[in-house]
């Protein structure tokens, strides 16, 4: 468990860059984010300093009335979900996310608990008002990705 203080957007941002690092250096087929967290919380920050680290220089929209935007980037396909104003679980079915596909996989979730199904998650973050800060509590699913994050927050 990783516990950070994300002082402002930059931080946030950091964050999201140390875990778009730790995917490319793990290099799994698939990758999976839950991000929990109140309106505000910086949920889609942390997806933009992702995708900024992927390389995507363009814009990055929130997703909260598409509930998905894709992102095609280096032959990796990195899907940011926002279930804040889904009304039934078709919606969630129908943006097929567990879909095949024959490059990387990276999905980031917004407000995972309307989702009402198990899925494989590799990282959860809780980000939590504080102040006029955030703070960010991360839990791994595994230790290699844990340190890959700590270790490039830590030095960037
Ligand atoms: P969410 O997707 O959780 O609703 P956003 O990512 O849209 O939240 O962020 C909401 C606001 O919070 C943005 O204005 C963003 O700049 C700001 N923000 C993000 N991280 C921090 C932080 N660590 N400290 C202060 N403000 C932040
Ligand atoms: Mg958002």
């Amino acid at each position: 468990m990783l516990r950070l203080k994300l002082k402002d957007e930059s931080e946030t941002l950091l964050l999201g860059s140390a875990i778009g690092e730790t995917i490319k250096n793990l290099d799994l087929k698939n990758f999976e984010i839950h991000l929990n967290g109140d309106l505000g919380a910086g949920k889609t920050t942390l997806v933009r300093g992702a995708l900024q680290n992927l390389d995507w220089i363009d814009v990055v929209t929130s997703p909260s009335y598409t509930l998905c935007e894709e992102y095609e980037i280096n032959g990796r396909l990195l899907l940011h979900v926002d279930l804040y104003r889904i009304n039934s679980i078709e919606d969630v079915e129908v943006l097929n996310l567990d879909r095949e596909t024959s490059t990387q996989k990276i999905i980031f979730i917004e407000w995972p608990e309307n989702l009402q199904t198990d899925r494989n998650v590799d990282v959860i973050i809780n980000l939590d008002h504080e102040n006029q800060a955030r703070h960010a509590l991360i839990e791994c699913k595994d230790s290699n990705i844990e340190s890959g994050i700590r270790t490039y927050y830590e030095n960037n």
